[in-house]
């Protein structure tokens, strides 16, 4: 049996600037469903459809009475071994950036500082009108005092969470700052992403036209197995404990 956590330990190492970017699969072990492989159909509306720029437009009440569980959902799971080793990694000083996919702010309970959340996040609501900005718990609150379940800034648009929907733009500054650091990359180690959404799915390609090398931890195949130093088909937590494992032996 090939020692392939210790390969990835001595590649982050030997990595002068790593760079790690998750995904869903590294949250499904905090008992997160993956949103997009989830399927099915939520009171005859394809979930996909419902989480959109479209609905929350057209029909607020629709999208809160999706949402607002999702969120108690969200906020009421744990970070996993695998969000806390990828701290442990950036206190130690060989991971020098984290880009998530995940809006689940588990990086960030597991002690992770300065991540870069490419499709926002849940950690304020605001009002597309105005610019209002309230906390998290400020906007379920009001959602919950509501009687159509939506909240509603004081200038009466309907609020949304941080959260990028579908059908909306993604955040410019933290597109550009997983874009610079990709750059910068001479590894990047990506966890639970089978990296099929855009334009995240394109990062890895700027490390590996600069010359960087590119490691996998994750359960469904990627379009850039072929090109990776490192592929991993497991689950992330039991892996990564062994990565930290491997390293403290270095
Ligand atoms: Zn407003």
């Amino acid at each position: 049996m090939s020692d392939r956590p210790g390969v990835l330990a001595r590649l982050l190492a030997d990595a002068e600037h790593a760079v790690v970017l998750t995904g869903a699969g590294i949250s499904t072990e905090s008992g997160i469903p993956d949103f997009r492989s989830a399927g099915g159909l939520w009171e005859n509306h394809d979930p996909m459809a419902v989480a959109s720029m479209t609905t929350f437009m057209d029909d607020p009440s629709l999208f809160w009475r999706f949402h607002r569980p999702r969120i108690d959902m969200l906020t009421s799971a744990d970070p996993n071994s695998a969000h806390r080793a990828v701290a442990e990694l950036q206190r130690r000083g060989i991971v020098k950036t984290l880009i998530t996919q995940n809006i689940d702010r588990l990086h960030s309970r597991a002690g992770s500082d300065g991540v870069i959340e490419v499709h926002g996040s849940l950690d304020r609501g605001s009002c597309l009108r105005c610019g209002n900005a309230v906390s998290m718990d400020e906007l379920c609150a009001r959602a919950d005092a509501a009687a159509d379940g939506v909240p509603r800034c004081s200038c009466g648009f309907p609020m949304k969470s941080g959260v990028v929907l579908f059908g909306e733009q993604m955040p410019a500054q933290a597109i550009n700052a997983a874009f610079d650091a990709a750059e910068r990359a001479d590894v990047m180690l990506v966890i639970g992403s089978s990296l099929r959404v855009t334009p995240v799915s394109q990062l890895p390609g700027v490390v590996l036209a600069r010359g960087g090398r590119l490691a996998i931890l994750t359960e469904s195949e990627t379009d850039y197995d072929e090109r990776c130093t490192v592929r991993i088909q497991e689950q992330a937590g039991p892996t990564m404990q062994a990565v930290l494992l491997a390293l403290n032996r270095t």
